[in-house]
């Protein structure tokens, strides 16, 4: 490479200890061990069963079957489960059930998935189950302990339905409840007919949480409900679905037609005037679980691209040893390709994006489980008030939005601006804390669940590229072509990008989460002002851009007059919560650097190695943020010019630059003047009498735009050189002699 500025800060890739303080678990003893426990599955049962070609079939096998003891004997099985029912992390566990996820995607996502499904099938009962459904079913897939001579039960969650029927819309449920018999006295039996597309664990599971609607003029409205193996009638697993990827789970298309006791629905029912009352619709149920579960997903997909890094550096690096006339010591053999710039620029922005990821997600996973107990109180006050049911509390909650809003506008202003007793008030209300976490997280999970999986499945392509040939074979060190085709179903499964974009299109326009993402940009011109290598100010003038962006778009009309922002125009809310993704990936990525050099101060046998670190991801989190803020500057440019008639040149009525302001922008766009000296000729032998010229270039009101725009593009000063750093510390960095799982 050619000499550009040193760095040569990145000694080896980054260990546990530095991972465990940018994603805040240093103080988690349990979560470390988790790590440990989950790797050993990953590294060794799972990755020598894509070694050994078990990924060839997508059939449910004896030896995929062995995966299913490794998980218990690993303490996965028993991760979600509170201590009170034989689990062995007290609180709540979306950071660890995110670490376990990322633990075993690192080698294959079909074996995360197969371990995730179970938590999933168990997930309706833990967030809206009875206190006897959770302790029994949560005792019932609790692995046996020593004495015990019982086979774990094991969970299934089936939501989607053969076509036409549930998919991205999940209100087209044709599975139905009826009452099969309700005897005087006696608690109803229901008659549930069932079938099921692309249900994930169906090749074992002995009980189900399926969703149904009412089939019974006595039964209100739809649910969840669970299926057991052994209930009388038709528990058939179906056919396996032919799938292209995620091979080490197993996913079939079931049928049910079973009579279970009407205390199999999930959360429970009320009798009002001899109708059957679920207490929640199956929809309230699947927002409660998928908005956790969404977010692990997410992280398997940072998982891969964090994983590739290791096989392409070896893989560029000792490319042409070997070779009859290069010797050890010379360029070619010490570097290979990584002395072409293009292929070690590729692998920075493979990194970038798995760290900014990673960050996003495992955010995203904290903020859960910070909000677990907070959302538990927000119950508990309401039922106290009086306040029952998803309807009632969320008019309840619309009212303290507006308390949340002034707390923040308070917290926002100088100390010796803001009314204390008010702010300390506001603080201390538990509604107003649940109403902040929630703008939140229903921010952070689709954005995760989207642009993780969205983006991360475009760079695995990269990933995949940067091995040649090898890229798409079995053979591939780190089984990259795999994770390439896995990372599609990521994007897909538990809601495909589109129910994430349309998710976000509202909960991003959330006055509440505008506001916090007001004092964000504050933030980050602060940051831009400690450490301007960061990327911090170019995130800050995106973060501005976009918020310009929605604020117009929520106003302003199309050529025809027809309103941009509304729930139908996908073509505006999509774009704009894509470029909302980028932002967030890479605000958080920051955060977490930042994190990495205050922490690593305090601990003196750690400052010296983080400190190089600090320097490699500063550089990255430069170049990632270059990225998105170009992406977001493109998307938001298109919206907002996109939906404009383009004026021609000569039009009267166009608003433009004059002939006499050509020299004006001529001073912006050099060689403006002769272009359009050029045209008004061709104009003038047509016989128009041109007036106005280039009014694409001052379109009328949109000046404040071409500002923010303009501010953006300098913001970008110093990534590319950031970028050839890191390239440079690629080159250098040491990596262990042979990968630590098979191929
Ligand atoms: C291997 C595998 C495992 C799975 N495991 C499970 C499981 O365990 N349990 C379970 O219940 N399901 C499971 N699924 C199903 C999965 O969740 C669904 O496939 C997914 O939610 C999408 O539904 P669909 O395939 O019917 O897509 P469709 O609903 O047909 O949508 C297809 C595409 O159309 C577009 N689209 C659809 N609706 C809209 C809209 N409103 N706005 C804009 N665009 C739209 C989107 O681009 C979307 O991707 C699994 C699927 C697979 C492949």
């Amino acid at each position: 490479m050619s000499a550009k500025t040193q760095s040569d800060s990145l000694r080896t890739l980054p260990a546990d200890e530095i991972r465990q303080i940018m994603w805040r678990f240093s103080d988690r003893y349990a979560h470390q061990l988790l790590i440990q426990s989950a790797r050993g599955v990953a590294r060794g049962p799972v990755a020598r069963l894509v070694a050994s070609g078990a990924r060839q079939s997508h059939d449910w096998t004896p030896e995929k079957a062995t995966l299913l003891q490794a998980f218990d004997e690993a303490g996965l099985t028993s991760v979600h489960l509170d201590p009170a029912h034989g689990g062995f992390l007290d609180g709540p566990k979306n950071l660890a059930l995110a670490l376990v996820a990322f633990e075993l995607a690192w080698v294959d996502a079909g074996a995360a998935t197969c371990s995730l499904a179970g938590h999933l099938a168990l997930a309706p009962i833990h967030e809206r189950g009875t206190p006897e459904q959770r302790a029994f079913y949560m005792e019932q897939t609790r692995p046996a302990q020593p004495g015990e001579d019982r086979p774990p039960r094991r969970g299934a969650f089936c939501l989607t339905e053969p076509i036409p029927y549930v998919g991205v819309e999940t209100g087209l449920l044709s599975g139905k409840v009826r009452i099969a018999e309700w005897k005087e006295g006696q608690e109803p039996i229901l008659q549930v007919e069932k079938r099921g597309r692309f249900i994930t664990n169906m090749g074992f599971a002995n009980f189900v949480t399926a969703a149904v609607d009412s089939g019974d003029e006595r039964v209100k409205g739809s649910c969840m409900i669970i299926l057991e193996d052994t209930d009388p009638g038709v528990f058939d697993r179906g056919t396996p679905t032919r799938k292209l990827v995620h091979q080490l789970s197993s996913t079939n298309d079931p049928i049910f037609s079973l009579r279970v006791p009407a205390s199999r629905i999930v959360g429970g029912y009320a009798i009002e005037k001899g109708t059957i009352v679920p207490r929640y619709t199956h929809g309230a149920v699947i927002d409660a679980v998928f908005r956790r579960t969404r977010v692990t997903v997410g992280l398997m997909t940072a998982a891969k691209l964090l994983s590739a890094v290791e096989p392409i550096l070896r893989y560029h690096r000792t490319r042409f040893r070997g070779g009859a006339s290069i010797s050890p010591g010379s360029p070619r053999y010490e570097l290979g390709l990584q002395q072409r710039e293009d292929a070690v620029h590729r692998l920075v922005d493979i990194w970038a994006t798995g760290e900014a990821s990673a960050s996003i997600g495992f955010a995203a996973a904290r903020l859960f489980d910070d909000m677990e107990p907070v959302e538990r109180r927000k119950d508990e006050v309401l039922a106290e008030q009086g306040v029952e049911g998803p309807r009632a509390q969320m008019r309840a909650l619309g009212k303290i939005s507006q308390d949340a809003l002034e707390y923040l506008k308070q917290t926002a202003l100088p100390p010796h601006r803001r009314d204390p007793e008010k702010t300390e008030a506001l603080g201390a209300n538990e509604l107003v804390r649940y109403v902040l976490l929630d703008s939140l997280a229903s921010v952070l999970c689709p954005a995760v669940k989207l642009w993780n999986t969205g983006h991360g499945s475009t760079m695995m392509r990269e990933a995949v590229s940067l091995m040649g040939g090898y890229g798409i074979t079995e053979d591939c060190p780190g089984f990259l072509g795999y994770k390439w085709m896995d990372s599609q179903l990521e994007a897909t499964y538990e809601g495909p990008e589109a129910v994430q974009r349309r998710q976000l299109s509202v909960t991003m326009a959330n006055e509440v989460f505008l506001e916090q993402f007001r004092q964000w940009i504050v933030e980050m011109r602060g940051l831009a002002n400690q450490r301007p290598g960061t990327g911090a100010c170019t995130i800050a003038s995106a973060m501005q851009l976009w918020l310009w962006t929605l604020t117009h778009l929520r106003a302003a009309s199309d050529a025809n007059g027809a309103a941009l922002y509304q729930g139908n125009r996908q073509g505006v809310t999509f774009p704009l919560a894509d470029a909302l993704c980028w932002l967030l990936a890479a605000r958080y990525q920051i955060l977490d650097v930042l994190e990495l050099e205050s922490r690593s101060a305090e601990q003196s046998d750690l400052a010296e190695v983080a400190a190089g670190y600090v320097s490699f991801f500063s550089d990255l989190c430069h170049v990632q943020s270059a990225r998105a803020a170009g992406e977001a500057g493109r998307i938001c440019a298109e919206l907002v010019f996109g939906y404009n008639r383009h004026p021609a040149w000569n039009d009267p009525d166009a608003q433009g630059s004059g002939a006499e302001e050509i020299d004006e922008v001529e001073g912006v766009i050099p060689g403006f003047a002769a272009e359009a000296r050029l045209f008004l000729d061709v104009i003038e032998a047509d016989g128009t009498h041109a007036v106005k010229a280039g009014p694409c270039v001052k379109p009328a009101g949109l000046e404040t735009f071409q500002r923010l725009r303009a501010r953006l593009d300098a913001c970008l000063a110093g990534s590319r050189l950031a970028k050839d750093r890191a390239a440079e510390a690629l080159t250098k960095v040491m990596i262990p002699e042979a990968p630590d799982y098979p191929a």
